[in-house]
């Protein structure tokens, strides 16, 4: 990535992380809107590579149908492509949504990071059990057409999240970048509290 010009002082970046069906999407949304952040959801772009049925998409899709993570490897290279190609909106800084799904995404991020200079400023963790992950997310799969909410494949997603992504909290708890929210209650609730976090970092 050309990040050389990459305001990287007046940047702040936020990683949006929790299990399927956690509201990262939602909360996004709401963030995007206060902080004018540059959304990448990773879900959203290999969604994307599919419906134009790229090489890429055609590979993506025969993990994402089967609810397994795509090869970190693959996943990184279609994320700094798009940050390449939208350099110039990414002036506030970013919200990462669905990224990273593994230490080694994150890992690799933050060595990008340390060559391009941009950084995690923080990590928004949505908590939420899975009884009640597994009825939002089958509630979604009656309007969304997702491959992936269905009941099969979303038990599979909540093993590959608490095997794989789950680690993550500790990686970032390490690090002083971790903000845990309850990420059951109202929507503007969860909301309140995730700018109360990003306010006092922001203002670190
Ligand atoms: P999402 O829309 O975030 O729920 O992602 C849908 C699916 O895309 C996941 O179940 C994975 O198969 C794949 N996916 C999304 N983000 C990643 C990632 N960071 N690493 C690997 N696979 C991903």
């Amino acid at each position: 990535m050309t990040a050389a010009t990459f305001q990287v002082y007046n940047m702040f970046n936020i990683v949006i992380f929790g299990a399927p069906g956690s509201g990262k999407g939602t909360q996004s949304d709401k963030i995007i809107e206060r902080y004018g952040l540059f959304h990448v959801s990773s879900g959203e772009l290999l969604r994307d590579h599919i419906a134009h049925d790229t090489q890429l998409g055609r590979i993506a899709d025969s993990y994402i149908s089967q609810g397994l993570l795509i090869p970190d490897e693959l996943m990184i290279r279609i994320l700094l492509d798009h940050l390449d190609k939208n350099e110039d909106k990414i002036q506030k800084g970013l919200i990462l949504d669905g990224f990273p799904r593994t230490v080694n995404q994150a890992v690799e991020f933050d060595s990008m990071a340390d060559d391009h200079e941009i950084r995690v400023n923080a990590v928004i963790g949505l908590e939420a059990n899975d009884q009640e992950l597994i009825k939002r997310l089958l509630k979604r799969g009656i309007d969304s057409g997702r491959t992936d909410d269905n009941l099969e494949v979303i038990n599979r997603r909540l093993k590959v999240y608490h095997d794989q992504t789950a680690p993550l909290r500790e990686y970032y708890l390490e690090r002083d970048l971790y903000c845990s929210i309850n990420g059951e209650g109202s929507v503007d609730d969860i909301f309140a509290n995730i700018v109360k976090e990003i306010e006092l970092r922001m203002n670190k």
